[in-house]
């Protein structure tokens, strides 16, 4: 934790020194002095220390300064620190207009110069400052800080992909004071949210997700141009790829279009996976994979969207982010799958603003006390509908069907039922959402009685039908009807390779319409759609990996 600060501003250099000495002397250990020599030095400070997240107790100014006398800067300053305690230095001669002063702006004392001995006129002073400061309560806030709207969008995806990531953040809203006072000390008005404060106070105005990620330490762009293996997409099939691939000694690199985990970093609690009895959060199981692979030596890149491949020679060529590039010998597609948009009038536009797809732990703070809905029947859907139920007053399951069972596992329908404030509405169908700036209320349709009614509602997470993230390969591999790819042998066609096939092999098992290229996880066609199942083949993907790089 870093010492709070004392602040003094006098613009006579040997007076400046002279507190400052006098201060470190008493307060150095536990607090830091910081001494100007302007009204506007003194701001500048104050302004870095905000940004920084740190705290200040005491302002000390000189009444008679050039620029910006005492008065005005310790009214500036507390705009930027309204808890710190206010002291005015005067010589004798200003006693009056100082007393004045006071009446006006709210000082706590005035001390005239010199105050020598200290022990008698400076200290007993400051010390009766401090302790009415501690009284305050003013907490350091030494993570990343973000100041933004509540209700939109670039706001939450900014928070989303830090809670992904697993950085800590403390959230400020634009329209409250401290987060009036942040945006002022960063120099920006409103209309710079998200506004993203790192811990060593570099503040960056909406952000794209590479700045932040660059901020805050996470990497974006590759080491080298080459490697043995790229693995596209950081969900458990990606990471359990990247993990194997760099612990068998493969130059691995694994590119990730936002933050790792993919769906399962979404899960507040997974309970079927093996070697957890006791579940574990979907971020948790997914950070350690990280730290693993990172461990074995795989650099993985997030914030960095692949848009592009191609096949040059014996390479296999990837695009990033627009104009970067990646060679290498093999790759291991691990893109997943993500929910397809709810297209009832009004979910587009409030999507951000209390609708949200499959993105529940971020938002379950923010959820309390309030009536929560969600669209799904399936595994994810239950599980979100259990963890917000902690926070939420209500939490109402909404599903087409007439009941979870075929779509849900049995014991996630016994955890609900258990479950005061969780209710399951079968039958159901969401047709309109309404909200002025955010979402407010639904409009259900009753499937079986043939009722329209409207609801109160502060939050929707949709989780239906899962659609693959595979529309940036354009031609170069085979897919399904949806988008899902082809592997093995399902490439066979009544026992013919796949056109343009250029080995005397059939596919290997998770290889794809071209050569050198793999697929794991949710994204490959026919595939399993769990967590282990996606660890499992971007394991075995590796093996095979291998064998193509053998030359079979
Ligand atoms: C809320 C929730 C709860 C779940 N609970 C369970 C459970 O309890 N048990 C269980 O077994 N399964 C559960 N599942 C399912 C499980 O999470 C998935 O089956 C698993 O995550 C699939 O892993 P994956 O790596 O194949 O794909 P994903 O997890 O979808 O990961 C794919 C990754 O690829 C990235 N990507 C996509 N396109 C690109 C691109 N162009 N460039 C770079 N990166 C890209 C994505 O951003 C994503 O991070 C749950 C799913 C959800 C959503």
């Amino acid at each position: 934790m870093t010492r709070p600060a004392i602040v003094t501003v006098d613009d006579d250099p040997a007076v400046s020194r002279a507190v400052a000495r006098d201060l470190r002397r008493r307060f150095g250990e536990q607090y830091q002095i910081i001494r100007a020599v302007s009204g506007d030095d003194g701001l500048h400070a104050l302004r870095e220390i905000k940004l920084r997240g740190g705290r200040v107790a005491v302002l000390l100014a000189d009444y008679r300064m050039p620029q910006m006398n005492g008065i005005a800067f310790l009214e500036q300053a507390m705009d930027l620190f309204p808890n710190a305690r206010r002291v005015l230095l005067t010589a004798y001669a200003d006693t009056d207009a100082a007393i004045q002063a006071i009446n006006v702006v709210d000082v706590d004392h005035y001390l005239l110069k010199p105050w020598d001995p200290p022990e008698e006129h400076l200290y007993p002073v400051i010390e009766a400052l401090l302790e009415a400061w501690r009284a305050a309560g003013d907490r350091e806030v030494a993570d990343v800080k973000v100041v933004g709207h509540r209700w939109s969008t670039p706001s939450y995806k900014v928070r989303d992909f830090l809670a992904r990531n697993l950085v800590p953040y403390r959230w400020f809203a634009a329209d409250e004071p401290e987060g009036r006072r942040i945006l002022d000390a960063a120099g920006h008005g409103p209309e710079a949210v998200p506004l993203v404060v790192t811990p060593d106070g570099h503040a960056l105005a909406a952000p794209t997700q590479s700045e932040v990620a660059a901020a805050v330490g996470l990497s974006t762009v590759p080491e080298r141009d080459f490697y043995d293996l790229v693995i596209i997409g950081g969900g458990p099939a990606g990471l359990g790829a990247a993990v194997y691939g760099a612990s068998e000694g493969l130059r691995t690199v694994l590119v990730e279009k936002r933050a790792t985990g993919g769906q399962a970093g979404q899960s507040s609690r997974i309970e079927n996976y093996l070697g957890f009895p006791d579940g574990v959060s979907g971020a948790q199981l997914t950070e350690r994979a990280r730290r693993q692979a990172n461990r074995f030596g795989a650099e993985v890149l997030t914030a960095c969207p692949v848009v592009g491949m191609e096949v040059r020679g014996s390479g296999r060529v990837i695009r990033y982010a627009e104009t970067g590039e990646i060679s290498a010998h093999a790759v291991i597609l691990a893109t997943g799958v993500s929910y397809r948009p709810l297209t009832a009038p009004g979910v587009a536009e409030l999507t951000g603003r209390g609708v949200y797809y499959g993105s529940a732990a971020t938002e379950a703070a923010a959820c309390r006390d309030t009536d929560v809905y969600i669209v799904g029947g399936a595994n994810a859907a239950g599980q979100a509908a259990a963890y917000l139920a902690r926070y939420a007053r209500s939490v109402s399951i909404l599903v087409r069907g007439d009941s979870l069972e075929r779509s849900m596992s049995y014991y996630l329908i016994q955890q609900l039922a258990a479950i005061e404030n969780v209710r399951v509405l079968t039958q159901t169908e969401l047709v309109e959402a309404h909200g002025n700036g955010h979402l407010e209320e639904l409009t259900l349709h009753d499937r079986k009685a043939g009722t329209r009614r409207t609801v109160p509602a502060t939050y929707l997470f949709v989780f239906i039908g899962a659609e693959p993230h595979t529309e940036w390969l354009g031609d170069t591999i085979a897919r399904d009807g949806r988008g899902f790819i082809y592997t093995g042998t399902d490439l066979l066609s009544g026992g013919a390779r796949p056109p343009g096939w250029d080995r005397d092999r059939d596919p290997l098992y998770l290889e794809c319409s071209v050569p050198g290229i793999f697929a794991a996880g949710d994204v490959r066609a026919n595939s399993v759609k769990r967590v282990a199942s996606a660890v499992g083949e971007g394991a075995m993907a590796v093996t095979l990996v291998h064998r193509y790089l053998e030359g079979n």
